[in-house]
């Protein structure tokens, strides 16, 4: 790695030339930086915004869960079939599907070697259990922070390799050079954001992992950490291509803190309240169910059936989410779960009128007693102490929830080696997509540690060097130009930026979240494309501190651009309505007594043999089709593998 000094036009700025740059120092990051070197290729360092943001290490729930391969007990598993199981999430390419069960048990074994307290019976099995979408209890958890413990223990040996860790730089652009390779990084340095001459950095580079997370600082209503935002439009803005990016998840949550009200949460049947802003109170479960019992069995069942899913929204417990929609999005209430007393301003539930497998579950937790909080208490003390280690005392307070986003299943398109359609540019991560409409819980873990151990091997098996840094400057100097004087115009004046971030990150939530109607989705599409049209002009924020709040502004506009081009274009394929997501429709079936919003055809299947794939290019965003590709057969001869990989690595 090599750092210099360059005058561009007068104003001095610093380029760091090296052969790999990872952006992000979230699990999948510093995972790549970590095989990179073990691979052979020293010439790396981690480029991210702060080391203390992102969602592995901010976020969490009751039991966060990691997908392997089992390698417990005597239930039969194999790459093979745990490739047919991601597979089985519809609109996913069966190679990577292979790749992410093969490297599976390599993946978990390196995060127990670095530490990881995933836990181990006596023969040391790692005993698992199973997760949505998953026949063979292959999910396993280190508790309630699995993911920042993976990123501690991780970047604790990304310290022991003393692999560089440039914290505090916001990447900008992506910059490319005349072949469209991409070659660089510009960034934005948060802390010396005041003086031009080191406002902005320069990494010119061989090869970027980008695992800059999903991009959360599209919603509003969010489970998302506070303070990750992701970067995919920056990657968009470059010409990477965006994959199913029409496939979220979302689910109810508590908006502050950010945290799922999932599990226990729910299965103690707290009472859902929501207040007018002239400060009337609605127990609107109540309004929408005539029948008390079956209303709590649906809140209990929630509890295990947590994310939105359209198949459960007419008649199941999905309906529940959308009661809180319609309260929060179209009546404009806050909602709130209180668990200081029962539903129905009753002093006690009417137990015996309950679904048999909510009935029989308090009942064998003894726990058929008292308020939510007392049943809480009993099932699950530790899920109150979680609150109250945040601040909120749920024995003295309401809690406000949301239907909130909290995964991208899609992301930026990557092959088999985790490469997007840019050369040079690799994606790692929740930034890369290769989950479909449905993914088994856990999987989202797993998919970062081998992508970033994937993308790792192929750039350490090709090597390659940066430019020559006086090439690289003159390719660069466009770009360094146009965002300094975008800074310039943007600095001066009584901040605007966070109020037009607040508001595009409600519009999406509202058209393009779980509900998605077409006439919403093209409005917001429009009112992004303005903004970032005419950003120079309408965006102000006091002073260059600022400037990480108004770039954040931009590359949420960016990627909303993209999502919501590829969920209108999905709906005018003739995509219905499918996985965590609802497109309104004149035909269809709706849940009783809901809104014509609330209307919808069911997706039959008929576009999961598709994949839709969004590229920006001059003219705007453009869609194409094409068909998953199928599971490979994978395995093989061994002596035959064995000589081709002896020869060339075989495998690239
Ligand atoms: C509430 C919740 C519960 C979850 N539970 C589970 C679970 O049980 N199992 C599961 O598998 N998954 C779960 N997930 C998803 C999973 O946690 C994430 O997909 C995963 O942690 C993402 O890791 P990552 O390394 O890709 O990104 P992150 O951990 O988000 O890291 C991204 C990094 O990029 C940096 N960065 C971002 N933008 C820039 C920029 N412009 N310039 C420089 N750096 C930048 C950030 O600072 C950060 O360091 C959950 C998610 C949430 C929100």
């Amino acid at each position: 790695m090599k750092k210099e000094w360059f005058d561009f036009r007068g104003t001095p700025a610093e380029i760091v030339s090296l052969n790999t740059a990872v952006v992000g120092s979230g699990a999948a990051g510093y995972n790549a930086a970590l095989r990179l070197k073990e691979a052979g290729q020293p010439d790396v360092a981690v480029v991210t915004e702060g080391v203390r943001m992102g969602t592995s290490r901010n976020t969490g729930s009751d039991k966060q869960t990691y997908y392997k391969l089992n390698l417990c007990g005597d239930v039969p598993d194999s790459p093979a079939a745990m490739a047919r199981d991601l597979f089985a999430g519809r609109c996913v390419d069966g190679d990577l599907a292979l790749c992410e069960a093969a490297l599976s048990a390599r993946c978990f074994f390196n995060l127990c070697e670095a530490g990881v307290p995933f836990p181990v019976n006596r023969y040391g099995e790692y005993v698992g259990y199973r997760t949505d979408h998953d026949p063979r209890a292959r999910a396993t958890s280190a508790g309630p922070l699995t993911s920042k413990l993976m990123t501690e223990r991780l970047e604790q040996r990304v310290r022991e390799q003393r692999i560089p860790v440039f914290d505090g730089y916001v990447v900008v652009s992506i910059l490319k050079d005349t072949s469209g390779r991409a070659c660089g990084l510009l960034a934005l340095r948060r802390a010396r954001a005041e003086s031009e001459d080191t406002r902005f950095a320069l990494f010119n580079c061989r090869n970027i992992v980008y695992a800059v997370g999903g991009p959360a600082g599209i919603y509003g209503d969010s489970v998302y950490p506070f303070g990750h935002s992701g970067a995919s439009g920056v990657a968009f803005e470059a010409g990477a291509a965006g994959r199913n990016l029409t496939e979220w998840q979302y689910g109810l949550a508590s908006t502050s803190p950010r945290w799922n009200v999932s599990g226990s949460y729910m299965q103690v049947l707290p009472r859902f309240l929501s207040v007018d802003p002239d400060g009337t109170e609605h127990e609107f479960l109540a309004d929408y169910y005539g029948d008390r019992g079956r209303c709590l069995s649906m809140v209990f069942r929630k509890g295990y059936e947590w994310p939105f899913d359209s198949r459960k929204a007419v008649d199941g417990s999905s309906v529940i989410d959308l009661l809180v929609y319609r309260e929060r999005v179209l009546r404009g209430r806050r909602v709130y779960l209180d668990f200081r007393t029962n539903p129905f301003g009753l002093p006690d539930v009417d137990y015996a009128s309950l679904a048999e497998d909510a009935r029989s579950y308090l009942e064998s937790a003894q726990a058929c007693f008292g308020t939510p909080i007392d049943r809480l208490r009993r099932i699950n003390a530790p899920a109150v102490e979680l609150y109250r280690s945040k601040g909120v005392d749920l024995e003295r307070e309401r809690l406000e929830i949301a239907l909130c986003a909290q995964h991208s299943n899609g992301g930026l398109a990557v092959d088999l080696w985790w490469r997007t359609n840019v050369p040079g540019l690799f994606a790692a991560g929740e930034a890369a997509g290769t989950h479909g409409v449905y993914r088994p819980g856990g999987s989202a873990l797993n998919a970062g540690q081998v992508g970033s151990l994937r993308a790792a091997q192929y750039i350490a098996r090709h090597g390659g060097a940066p430019l020559p840094a006086e090439e690289f400057a003159g390719i660069a100097l466009p770009a360094l130009e146009a965002h300094r004087s975008l800074a310039r115009a943007v600095i001066g004046g009584p901040d605007t930026a966070g109020k037009l971030l607040h508001a595009a990150a409600s519009r999406m939530s509202a058209a393009g979240g779980p509900i998605r109607d077409v006439c919403g989705m093209r409005k917001a599409l429009a009112q992004a494309e303005d903004l970032l049209a005419h950003f120079a002009e309408r965006v102000r924020v006091p002073s260059a501190a600022g400037l990480m709040r108004a770039y954040r502004l931009r590359d949420v506009l960016l990627c909303q651009r993209t999502v919501l081009y590829a969920m209108l274009d999905y709906a005018a394929h003739g995509g219905k309505s499918r996985g965590s997501a609802l497109y309104p429709s004149a035909r269809g079936e709706k849940a009783e007594r809901l809104e014509e919003l609330f209307r919808f055809e069911p997706d039959r299947g008929g576009l999961d043999a598709q994949i839709q794939e969004v590229t920006v290019a001059a003219g705007g965003c453009r869609a194409v089709w094409r068909p998953v590709h199928p599971i490979p057969e994978g395995g093989g001869f061994f002596e035959n593998v064995w000589r081709g990989y002896r020869k060339n690595g075989n495998v690239f």
